[in-house]
């Protein structure tokens, strides 16, 4: 049994993920975690899309080194570095010159929550008005602001206060097509008549990677953006979770060729797990005073520099970007393969953000539970923890994500038995 007093004695009850693995990690590297008797985990969860580069990367762990030996500055609010420098100029030539994108940067405090804070407040503040719109089954982090546009009960209980000047909009495929996209939403927004006020800004994912792997198709996302632009109301994507090269592209809109007004970005951003955070503004929205949205942590200079490494490092050149859509290909089809035993589950998600949402609701957990004694980190999605949810490192080898895959086949046959169709 792992030492683990000190956290059931001391730390709140409000800790979650330490129950489904109650170990203790020691130490990590690419895509192996391991506790600290020594007993490795294949990562299937990449501390929920943070490790998009895989632990503890070497070539981003150099320059952190070198940074840290040299003596150059670690807090500096957000006054100008040179290690914030080169982030930016490194974010310009690897990311927006390439996509042809145009935005100003902002640094809003260093989780993916104060960046979805930001947008709002912008938006707000740019169009005068107060509502925002939102989608079911959407999750944009846990701060009273985020919390406002994020569906699940529980989590909004937990604000204790209401949760207002906010509406909730069926997401692509909630309705299963039996009401035209966007009906109701176009209904409302003509008729002056309606009661619903004019947003300042619609805030979607892309992919839901807490509620469900629910994927947008892109023809959805491209007439969400078609009706912002009528209606004059800013479209938000909230790509903390699938952003960052996780849906095979580093923005995850990319496919679709919508190009939001406002971005958010964070997990994955400085590749290496440390907290970093950023905005993207379409440059004559950035209309903020100065210290208008302010924090102590906006801009943590050993972040720009493992940020600034990684994007030299896999995006200079669409190799990276080609190996992880061949990865994604290979899970998809690893997942159809598993899913096909099982009369009714159905895969689901998008990229290396993907999973198998069975029938009987609780099934999913008791298959992440079977996976992690089996030696793989699998979590779970939606308002019943009803997905599996696979999101390896973006750098995992096919032969790590075959073996990950056969784990959770095993895992899966084990839960629930054969029920191949006779
Ligand atoms: C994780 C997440 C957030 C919140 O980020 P935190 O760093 O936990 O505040 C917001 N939006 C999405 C889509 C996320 O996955």
């Amino acid at each position: 049994m792992p030492q683990t007093t000190i956290f059931d004695e001391l730390e709140s009850q409000v800790r979650s993920y330490c129950r489904n693995w109650p170990v203790v990690l020691a130490t990590a590297a690419g895509s192996v975690v391991t506790d600290e008797n020594g007993t490795e985990y294949l990562d299937f969860f990449a501390g929920a899309g943070v490790m998009n580069y895989g632990h503890n990367h070497p070539d981003l762990t150099e320059p952190l080194i070198d940074y840290l030996r040299s003596g150059a500055i670690v807090h500096s609010l957000d006054m100008h570095t040179a290690a914030k420098r080169e982030f930016l100029e490194s974010f310009r030539e690897y990311v927006l010159t390439p996509r042809d994108l145009d935005y100003r940067v902002m640094f809003p405090g260093p989780t993916g929550t104060n960046s979805v804070e930001s947008a709002l407040k912008l938006a707000r503040k740019v169009t005068g008005r107060q509502h925002i719109l939102s989608f079911t089954n959407a999750f944009h982090g846990m701060t009273l602001g985020s919390l406002s546009v994020t569906g699940n009960a529980m989590k909004r209980q937990g604000a204790g206060v209401p949760l207002t000047n906010t509406s909730t909009m069926p997401y692509d495929q909630y309705l299963s097509g039996v009401a035209d996209d966007f009906q109701w939403l176009e209904r409302v927004l003509a008729d002056s008549g309606s009661g619903v006020d004019l947003p300042a800004a619609i805030i979607v994912e892309t992919v839901q990677g807490e509620g469900g792997l629910n994927a947008a198709r892109p023809e959805w996302l491209r007439a969400l953006q078609d009706l912002c632009r009528r209606y004059d109301i800013l479209l938000i994507v909230d790509d903390v979770q699938a952003g960052v090269g996780r849906t095979g592209t580093y923005f995850s809109f990319e496919e679709s060729g919508i190009v939001p007004d406002i971005v958010c970005l964070s997990k994955a951003l400085s590749g290496y797990g440390l907290p970093m955070a950023l905005t993207l503004i379409r440059p004559d929205l950035d209309q903020w005073e100065p210290g208008e949205h302010n924090g102590t942590f906006r801009g943590h200079n050993p972040a720009f520099v493992t940020g600034a490494a990684a994007l030299k490092r896999f995006w200079a050149d669409d190799t990276f970007q080609n190996e992880v859509q061949a990865r994604a290909a290979e899970l998809r089809e690893g997942l159809e393969k598993i899913a096909s035993g099982y009369p009714d589950a159905v895969v689901k998600g998008r990229g290396l953000l993907a999973g198998i949402e069975f029938p009987d609701k609780a099934a999913a957990t008791r298959i992440a539970a079977e996976s992690f004694r089996r030696g793989l980190l699998v979590e779970t999605s939606g308002p019943d923890s009803e997905v599996l949810k696979a999101m390896p490192p973006l750098t995992i080898t096919s032969q790590e994500l075959q073996r990950g895959l056969g784990i959770i086949a095993d895992a899966a046959a084990e839960v629930l038995g054969d029920q191949t169709v006779a």
